[in-house]
């Protein structure tokens, strides 16, 4: 494998538009569940069907945030559960 994505990809900040926006909160139990009625305690990055890292690792690249990296512990209204 070529040196992956991840290694030269930044977190992606909470501010950045796309990621307020979809709600992106960096620890998915900051997320305001009264503002964001689609989340579900429990639920995070590591576990969305767009993570594209191991349900384990710290960080991942996200199908939505080209070249930014989320956190596993993270959500955004964009969640859609791993088949
Ligand atoms: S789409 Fe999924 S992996 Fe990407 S930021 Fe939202 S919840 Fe996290």
């Amino acid at each position: 494998m070529s040196t992956s994505a991840s290694a030269r990809a930044v977190a992606l900040a909470e501010t950045d538009p796309v990621a307020a926006g979809l709600g992106y909160k960096a620890d998915a139990t900051k997320v305001d569940a009264k503002k964001y009625p689609t989340y579900v305690s429990g639920r995070q990055c590591a576990g969305c069907q767009l993570y594209a890292g191991k349900p384990a690792d710290a960080t991942a690249p996200c199908a939505i945030f080209s070249g930014k990296l989320v956190s596993g512990k993270g959500w955004c209204t964009a969640w859609a559960k791993k088949a």
